[in-house]
């Protein structure tokens, strides 16, 4: 399907747990210049699906696309090499690293080569900001920089598609305007489109272009932030509390 070469897609996917299904015939779709927003109630799937896409975890039925390629059920590994990378809810950094080598890691473990890795870690520092923070260690880190270094390590692989679970846990209004600065000219500037798990919903509203909304495992709406603000069942199951 030509339409697909430059997306990733999952098409009526399904997540059972004993007894639960998690994930009821889900389909969402994310090209390479988007940002998308993943939102719902607690418990409502969001985690699972972005499992089910990372091959974290392999569906009960349903189908997972990169760029035209079925990847259903193939090993995270194999599906990072594919073009899609994920952060964590957990923030995931080698502490006694600095964050040049943190980020320079990110483009080496994707098997860029050392001299372009390097140029690459520079590039992403200076892009967002942080460049003062070349040789600080992980473990000296704000909560809010070692977040913004997690996305840049993942961007240095030179992926297509970042799931982000959560980026703004934890971070004060301030740090989150900057994230949103900074998440925003991603997905033009390196051709990486974002799916973004996040419960700030002022973060969210004003990053994404579209949201897909769950609850209890099924889609109950899609749209634009102001179509889906506008959706009495998306007010009454998740915004309106
Ligand atoms: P969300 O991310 O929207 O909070 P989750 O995807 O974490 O929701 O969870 C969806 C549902 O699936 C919940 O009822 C949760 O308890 C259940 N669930 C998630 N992971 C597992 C698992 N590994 N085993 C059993 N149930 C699970």
């Amino acid at each position: 399907d030509l339409s697909n070469r430059e997306r990733l897609t999952a098409s009526g996917v399904v997540m059972d747990f004993a007894g639960l299904r998690a994930l009821d015939d889900v389909s969402l779709s994310l090209g390479q210049h988007e940002i998308v927003g993943l939102i719902g109630p607690n418990g409502s799937g969001k985690t699972t699906l972005v499992n089910v896409l990372s091959g974290a975890l392999a569906p009960t039925a349903g189908t997972v696309t990169i760029d035209g390629e079925k990847v259903t059920g193939l090993a995270p590994r194999k599906i990072s090499h594919a073009g899609l990378v994920r952060t964590f809810q957990t923030v995931r950094l080698f502490g006694t690293l600095s964050v040049y080598e943190n980020v320079q890691l990110g483009a080496l473990g994707a098997g860029i080569r050392r001299s372009q890795a390097a140029a690459k870690a520079h590039e992403l520092l200076e892009l967002f900001g942080i460049d003062h923070l070349r040789d600080v260690l992980g473990d000296s880190l704000s909560y809010g920089q070692k977040r913004i270094v997690e996305i840049l390590r993942a961007i240095a692989t030179d992926c297509n598609y970042l799931l982000l679970d959560e980026p703004a846990a934890g971070l004060n209004e301030e740090e989150s305007d900057r994230l949103l600065g900074q998440l925003s000219n991603i997905p033009d500037q390196f051709g990486c489109g974002i799916l973004i798990i996040d419960h700030d919903m002022n973060l969210i509203m004003r990053l994404c272009q579209r949201l897909h909304v769950l609850n209890q495992g099924k889609t109950i709406a899609e749209g634009t932030p102001e179509q889906v603000r506008a959706n009495p069942t998306v007010v009454e199951a998740y915004l309106g509390s």
